[in-house]
């Protein structure tokens, strides 16, 4: 049996990169294991040029597409670096850039915050520029570390390029922020890839809807997902997401009660912190903001459970 990484996967077939770099077109024997890219696989070759998929080796992290108004899915597999892409314009959405950060501290993914579109600031609005750059020094306290870029005059990309290099990273942030500018800075042939899964896929379109994993020429592989790029936070339990906020962890274990959900019990070591000013008021806020999100989503997810009849485990 051969092993190989998972470029691209399309519904029970997958673009298959062996070690040596040859890549064949595999089928998924059936219908319960899913490889998607971004896995490590093992597979059989068949005949020239496509294989069969036998089985998907363990998961360092997953991404999923988490809508509350569709199926939960997959998306990526094996990602060690969240690049989070924001820039001067549009206007940063603190509360958006933290719910990024917990997704990436829950998955076990390493948040790096990309300020794209640096080249802004020569001669514009100073303090919008100091604003970004508080949050951003923010951000580098909190331990996640931040970079300047811009796609346009080239500034801080080979600082980009060396944080990639042996890493499998994915692009995310909202829109207008420049990531597929981004992209295109950073994967070399960007189009003529893209021309090639699109044959692989028998779709024939020469552009790619689908989570695609590129190689970049230093080692290591950027992923670019347009499913991940603007995801949902997945319904869960209160004392989860506290652990999503990092500054918070240390803090948790101090307060009185185990199951502590930071907004109302008595001796809160959260809380405490932040009304003696330790933590950042803004990132409690945000905190707050998801809880509710969390508890309408939550809601959501139980009566989609009590109408099924069945547990989510059973489903
Ligand atoms: P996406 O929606 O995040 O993929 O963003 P795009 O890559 O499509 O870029 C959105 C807009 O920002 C486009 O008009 C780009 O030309 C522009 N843009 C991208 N990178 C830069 C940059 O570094 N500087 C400036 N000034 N504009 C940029
Ligand atoms: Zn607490």
């Amino acid at each position: 049996m051969r092993e190989g990484r998972v470029i691209v996967n399309f519904s029970r077939h997958a673009l298959v990169e062996d070690d040596a770099g040859a890549r064949l077109d595999c089928q998924v024997r059936g219908r319960r294991l899913q490889a998607v890219c971004g896995d490590r696989v093992r597979f059989t070759v068949q005949g020239s040029g496509y294989g069969l998929i036998e089985e998907v080796l363990p998961r360092r992290s997953v991404l999923s597409r988490h809508d509350p108004h569709k199926s939960q899915a997959p998306l990526a597999a094996n990602v060690d670096r969240m690049c989070i892409v924001v820039a001067p314009v549009p206007t940063p959405e603190p509360f958006l850039i933290d719910k990024y950060t917990v997704a990436a501290a829950l998955l076990g993914i390493e948040p790096l915050i990309v300020m794209n579109k640096v080249d802004l600031g020569d001669g514009a609005d100073t303090a919008l520029a100091e604003a970004l750059a508080e949050l951003l020094a923010d951000y580098a306290e909190l331990g996640i570390p931040t970079l300047a870029v811009s796609t346009i005059d080239g500034r801080g990309l080979d600082g980009f390029r060396a944080e990639l290099v042996g890493r499998t990273s994915i692009v995310v942030g909202p829109s207008g922020v420049g990531k597929s500018s981004l992209v295109k800075r950073l994967v070399p042939d960007l189009d003529l890839r893209i021309g090639e899964i699109s044959r692989a896929s028998g779709e024939g379109k020469h552009t790619t809807t689908r989570t695609t994993l590129f190689d970049l020429p230093g080692g290591g592989a950027l992923l670019d997902s347009p499913g991940v790029r603007d995801f949902y936070l997945w319904p869960m339990a209160l004392r989860d997401l506290g652990s999503g906020f990092v500054e918070f962890r240390a803090l948790a274990a101090r307060c009185k009660f185990g199951d502590c959900s930071h907004r109302v019990e008595p001796a809160c070591a959260v809380r405490a912190a932040v009304e003696a000013g330790e933590l950042l008021t803004r990132r409690y806020e945000s905190y707050l903001g998801l809880t509710r999100i969390m508890e309408k989503q939550y809601g959501w997810e139980e009566e989609k459970r009590k109408k099924c009849g069945r547990s989510k485990d059973e489903r």
